[in-house]
């Protein structure tokens, strides 16, 4: 090689380790100002105190918290949806914290109903979760993930927790102003369903999906509106 022709060699070289460490930092300082800016109430165990407060601000309901990172702090707008999810699976409510808490899985939802009818709550009211394939749904939705008591075919779920799942429904319209759930089978109603975002799931699957009317009345019903529909 000549050697004007190496010297360009090289600087074209310097230039690109340059640029790769300049990406570097940025991404490293990104990280850095993420993990800074997290409440210091995600991803560890909450003394009984801090869990008091969180009921305080979120529904009384809940029997097992733990908040997760993966989340949009605060939440862009006022609450005016409810988004209902199934889990995919029968996991407890440690389990799908511990998923919850994994950075990696960018996945998460404000509260999960296990096949018990247990209820826990992973994202608070206040802060977006990161449930439904939709950034602006999510802004406005408190999501909910419900386990299924039956894996795969009509992704059932048990008595218990539909229950649970019409009580928490309930207690989150009243606090949070929502006079009543409509469902419209699409996303300009405000019961939504993760698979009105996403090409790519069943999310809620058949069982719950076939349920929506039915959760929006009884939901009405207990607001004190209409009748549920039997
Ligand atoms: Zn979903």
């Amino acid at each position: 090689m000549e050697p004007g022709r190496r010297k360009e060699g090289f600087k074209s070289i310097w230039c690109l380790l340059l640029g790769f460490a300049l990406s570097a930092a940025v991404i490293l300082a990104m990280c850095l100002w993420s993990y800074r800016n997290l409440p210091d109430t995600v991803g560890r165990m909450l003394t009984d105190s801090e869990k008091e407060d969180v009921a305080k601000r979120n529904s009384s309901l809940i029997e097992y918290v733990y908040l997760s990172p993966n989340a949009d702090f605060p939440r862009k707008g006022r609450i005016r949806k409810l988004t209902i999810h199934h889990m995919a699976g029968d996991l407890s409510l440690e389990e799908l914290g511990k998923n919850f808490s994994d950075r990696d899985r960018r996945a998460s939802s404000n509260y999960a109903v296990d096949s018990e009818g247990r209820i826990a709550l992973y994202v608070e009211e206040g802060n977006r979760a990161w449930t439904s394939s939709s950034r602006e749904n999510d802004h406005q939705a408190v999501t909910i993930e419900v386990a299924n008591d039956e894996l795969g075919g009509d992704w059932h779920v048990s008595d218990e927790a539909y229950e649970a799942l019409i009580a928490l429904c309930v207690d989150i319209c009243k606090r949070n102003g929502i006079e009543g759930l409509n469902f419209t089978g699409d996303k300009e109603g405000n019961l939504t369903l993760h698979k009105m975002f996403a090409d790519d799931t069943e999310c809620p699957g058949p069982y719950l999906e076939r349920q929506m009317g039915h959760i929006a009345a009884e939901v009405n019903a207990r607001l004190g509106g209409k009748q549920a529909v039997p």
